[in-house]
Formats: structure tokens, C-alpha cells, sequence
């Protein structure tokens, strides 16, 4: 299970693709302007999501 969690409130999130019932992997891309946004990707069917964020930074994936 893959979890996010805040450094700065120590909430943790457990994040999962619905569809596949399979735990997000931590990846980042790079945006048309050049800069770095970490995403959660689906390994199986390669869906991605924004990570989620927390006290305005984004939650760092412990796995
Ligand atoms: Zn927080
Ligand atoms: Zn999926």
C-alpha cells in the first residue's frame, strides 16, 4: 500500500488506482515549461495523478 505523507503535519494518505486495485508508485514528469511536478502512477494501467499535497507542499511517498 502506498502511502504519502505529509512532513510538515505528519497526515498520511494511502493513495490507489480504483480501476486496477493496485497501489500508485511515485513518479514525476516534466511539464511543457520545464518544471519537475511529482505525479502517482498506476503501474498497471498507467494512469497518473497530481500527488497530493498537504500544508501547500507536495507529500512525500514513503515507498
Ligand atoms: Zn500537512
Ligand atoms: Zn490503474
Amino acid at each position: 500500500m502506498a502511502t504519502y505523507e505529509c512532513n510538515v503535519c505528519g497526515m498520511s494518505v494511502n493513495a490507489t488506482c480504483a480501476k486496477c486495485n493496485e497501489p500508485l508508485v511515485n513518479d514525476s514528469i516534466t511539464t511543457a515549461d520545464g518544471r519537475q511536478v511529482q505525479v502517482s502512477k498506476c503501474p498497471t494501467c498507467e494512469g497518473k495523478i497530481k500527488s497530493p499535497m498537504c500544508c501547500g507542499q507536495d507529500m512525500s511517498c514513503t515507498i
